[in-house]
C-alpha cells in the first residue's frame, strides 16, 4: 500500500510532525494549570495544546468545565509556547466562541458525533472555515454516524478534516475504558484513505499503563497522529484523573515508539506489512478471547448436564452444529474441511472442560 500522507494536505500545510502529537489536559482547570502544562510541553514533540472548556459528563454533578475564560487561557498558552490550540465544540455557541478567540482546532466530541443536529448546526456555523476540524468516533460502534458527521462537514466546505478515535462504549466491563474495536477505525482509513485519522488512546485505556501499546499499534495501522491527556498533576486532575499523563512520561512515550515512515519502495513494503501483520494480530486475539468466551459457555452446560446426569456428548446438538457452521463457513469462504478441522478441536476442548467437570 502506498504511504499516502503526501495527500493529507493539511498535515502537510500546516508542517506538522508525523505523528502529529496534540497533547494536554483533560479540561482546563485554572490558568496557572494550563500555562504550567503548556511550558511542560515545550520539549515534547507536540505541536498542538488541548484542554476542554466544556466538558459533557455522564452524570451531572461533576466538574463540567470552565467555560469560555478557559479560552483566554489557550490563548495565552499560544503565546508564550508558539503551540497551536484546540478545545472541543459541542453546539453553535462553543464554536462561535472558539472562532473568535482563534482556536486553531476544534473537535467535536464523541458525545456529539452521535447527534446529527447538532452535527449539522456545527458544520452549519463553521461553513466554510480553514480551521482543522477533527471528528471524534460516536459513543457507539456505529461507523455510519462516524462517516455521517464528517459528510456533514465535508459538504459545508470545511476542508481540514480529520477524524479521532477514542474508542467505543460497552456494556461489558473489559480491560478498556471503551473499546478500541480496531475494525471500524481501520475500515474508515478504507472509505476516506485522505482523512489524517487520530489515535485517542488515553479514553480507550481509561488508565496510564496501556497508552504506550495503544500508540504503537495505532502507528503499525498507519494513523497520522496521537491526542493524549497530559497533566502535571495527573493525580488531582478535575476530570478523567487516572488516565492522564505527565509531561515527562509523554515524552518517554513518543520516544519509545517505533515510527513508520516510508521513504522507498522497501520501506512502503515493510509498512504495508507490518500494518497487515498489526491487522492480524489483532484479529488472532479477538479470536481467542472469542474461544474463551464460548469454552466458559460449555462449562456452564457442563454444570448444568451433570446437576441432571445428562452424558456430555449430545449427537442431535452437535450435527446440528456442524450443519449450520459449514453453511456459513461457504458464505465466508471457508472450506468444508477446514471448517470441520477447527470446530472438531473446538468441541473436543469443550468436551475436555466438561469432563474436568466431573
Ligand atoms: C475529552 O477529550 O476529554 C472527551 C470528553 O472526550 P470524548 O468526547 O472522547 O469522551
Ligand atoms: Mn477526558
Amino acid at each position: 500500500m502506498e504511504n499516502n500522507k503526501t495527500t493529507r494536505t493539511w498535515l502537510n500545510n500546516f508542517g506538522l510532525n508525523h505523528p502529529l502529537v496534540i497533547a494536554g489536559p483533560c479540561s482546563a482547570e485554572t490558568e496557572e494549570q494550563v500555562l504550567k502544562i503548556a511550558h511542560g510541553l515545550k520539549n515534547s514533540n507536540a505541536t498542538i495544546l488541548r484542554a476542554g472548556i466544556w466538558k459533557p459528563r455522564t452524570r451531572p454533578g461533576n466538574f463540567e468545565g470552565v467555560g469560555s475564560i478557559g479560552l483566554k487561557w489557550l490563548q495565552k498558552a499560544k503565546q508564550e509556547t508558539e503551540l497551536l490550540t484546540a478545545t472541543e465544540v459541542a453546539n453553535k455557541d462553543h464554536v462561535k466562541l472558539a472562532l473568535e478567540h482563534d482556536i486553531d482546532i476544534l473537535w467535536i466530541g464523541a458525545r456529539t458525533t452521535v447527534n446529527p443536529f447538532i452535527v449539522q448546526e456545527i458544520a452549519d456555523t463553521l461553513e466554510g472555515t480553514d480551521k482543522i476540524v477533527l471528528v471524534k468516533n460516536p459513543i457507539n460502534p456505529d461507523l455510519s454516524l462516524w462517516l455521517g458527521a464528517i459528510e456533514r462537514l465535508h459538504s459545508k466546505n470545511i476542508k481540514n478534516l480529520g477524524a479521532i478515535h477514542r474508542g467505543f462504549s460497552s456494556y461489558e466491563k473489559t480491560r478498556y475504558r471503551n473499546n478500541p474495536e480496531w475494525q471500524i477505525a481501520i475500515e474508515l482509513q478504507n472509505r476516506l484513505p485522505n482523512l489524517p485519522l487520530i489515535l485517542d488512546p488515553s479514553h480507550i485505556a481509561g488508565c496510564r499503563d496501556i497508552i504506550f501499546e495503544l500508540c504503537q499499534t495505532a502507528l503499525d495501522l498507519n494513523y497520522d497522529g496521537l491526542m493524549i491527556e497530559t497533566h502535571h498533576n495527573p493525580d488531582n486532575a478535575w476530570s478523567d484523573a487516572k488516565q492522564q499523563i505527565t509531561p515527562s512520561s509523554l515524552i518517554k512515550i513518543t520516544t519509545d515508539l517505533k515510527v513508520r515512515k516510508a521513504t522507498n519502495n522497501e520501506a512502503n513494503f515493510r509498512n504495508s506489512l507490518d500494518m497487515l501483520r498489526t491487522q492480524i494480530n489483532l484479529i488472532d486475539s479477538k479470536l481467542i478471547e472469542t474461544i474463551g468466551e464460548r469454552m466458559k459457555i460449555a462449562k456452564k452446560i457442563g454444570a448444568l448436564k451433570k446437576e441432571k446426569n445428562v452424558a456430555i456428548l449430545q449427537n442431535n446438538r452437535w450435527n446440528e452444529i456442524l450443519e449450520k457452521i459449514v453453511i456459513e463457513g461457504k458464505q465466508n469462504n471457508l472450506s468444508e474441511e477446514f471448517i470441520l478441522k477447527i470446530f472438531k478441536a473446538i468441541h473436543q476442548e469443550s468436551i475436555n472442560q466438561q469432563i474436568n467437570l466431573h
